[in-house]
């Protein structure tokens, strides 16, 4: 009784306190200025340079750039549905990424129907006669198999059922892998993949979350009608997105490799399920060193580690546990290891060091590049 009479005294502040948003319409579409962002989520003025801007209070970040679609919240990357803008003095966020990205990762508590489940359905991608991406160390079918045995065992140890949509080496086609997530009403999907890129040259983890109805995929080159339908995922674009923070910021901080960010697309196991899901990238099977890292049991296990730590933190983050401090349900910006040092991302693993060495050129030359558009070739479905 105590508790609903707090929450309706917090509704009613929010109501009450709330500013206005001002709607600016930009590039055809309705936008908002950062400047209301961090009125409605009580942060302090943003502070420009330029193009440039941040948003602080307490532990919570949010900085992007104009004229670009990276934003990062509390130290984690999100590609952004659209870029944004710049009008009349004012830096402009689009409305969708609003109510798609912020809300749902700045106040994961108050996603409405999100449960903290304790089942999770492990998707092991290809399988069978598709081996997935190849690499000249090994296959990817073979790797995600592996890493959602190690999280399987993980999982069950922390209490947690687990049921996998496959657990040897098997072709399972798409549709009946959501249809088997569909089984199951209060639980979350994982979906484990490894990359490919063209030149070999792309390296580091990205998450991806179901786009939601009218934002472009973003393994796709253009707009398309398919754009425009809503998908049975979009039901849960909230909880989507808000378990991919978990899932991802868990990612960087275990297995410590380039955050490319978290993403949008329609692939079908996340567009079709019911429940909330994810698709994760863990590295790229024809990248040098980070096929060599996939390779490693002590990589599996990390990125096993990261499976149950983020859907842990995405419990917590809906259900709003007192124990718990909100943003960390996405990598806290207080929180120092959230941050991937890639000098250090071998050690933990004792690779050898002149791989080390070379894992530390290839950061700096990362780091170098961080600036210029990363090529992107998922090659998930
Ligand atoms: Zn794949």
């Amino acid at each position: 009784m105590k508790r609903i009479a707090r929450l309706l005294l917090l509704i009613l502040a929010l109501q009450t306190s709330a500013p206005a948003w001002e709607v600016v319409t930009h590039d055809g579409r309705r936008h908002v200025s950062i400047k209301d962002v961090s009125k409605f989520y009580r942060l302090r003025d943003p502070v420009i340079n330029g193009p440039a801007f941040t948003l602080t209070g307490g532990a919570k970040t949010i900085r992007g750039r104009a004229g670009t679609r990276e934003i990062y919240i509390n130290n984690v990357k999100y590609i952004l549905c659209f870029p944004v803008g710049q009008k009349g003095g004012q830096i402009l966020i689009s409305a969708m990424d609003v109510t798609k990205i912020i809300e749902p990762v700045m106040r994961p508590g108050l996603i409405k129907n999100a449960h903290a489940t304790r089942t999770v359905i492990l998707d092991a991608g290809h399988g069978g006669h598709d081996s997935g991406a190849k690499g000249q160390r090994g296959i990817e079918k073979e790797a995600a198999l592996d890493v959602v045995l190690r999280a399987k065992r993980l999982l069950e140890q922390n209490g947690y059922n687990v049921r996998l949509t496959r657990s040897s080496d098997v072709f399972i086609p798409l549709e009946d892998r959501a249809a088997f997530a569909n089984r199951f009403t209060n639980a979350v999907f994982v979906s484990v993949h490894f990359n490919k890129s063209g030149g070999g040259a792309a390296s580091g983890i990205e998450t991806f979350a179901l786009a939601p109805r009218g934002v472009p995929s973003m393994d796709e080159e253009n707009f398309s009608y398919s754009d425009l339908k809503l998908n049975p995922g979009n039901t849960q674009d909230a909880e989507n997105i808000a378990f991919a923070t978990a899932l991802h910021s868990s990612m960087l901080r275990h297995m410590r490799l380039t955050d490319r960010g978290i993403k949008r697309a329609r692939f079908v196991v996340i567009r079709d399920i019911r429940i909330p899901g994810v698709l994760l990238e863990g590295g790229f099977m024809n990248h040098p060193l980070d096929g060599k890292l996939i390779t490693t049991p002590a990589y599996r296990d990390a990125f096993a580690r990261a499976i149950l730590e983020g859907v842990g933190r995405y419990r917590s983050a809906v259900s709003g546990e007192s124990t718990y401090q909100p943003p960390s349900a996405v990598a806290s910006a207080t929180d120092k290891t959230s941050i991937p040092d890639l000098r250090r991302s071998i050690s933990p693993i004792g690779m050898h060091p002149m791989l080390n060495e070379a894992v530390q050129r290839a950061a700096e030359s990362i780091k170098a590049k961080e600036s210029q558009p990363q090529e992107t070739t998922p090659n998930a479905y």
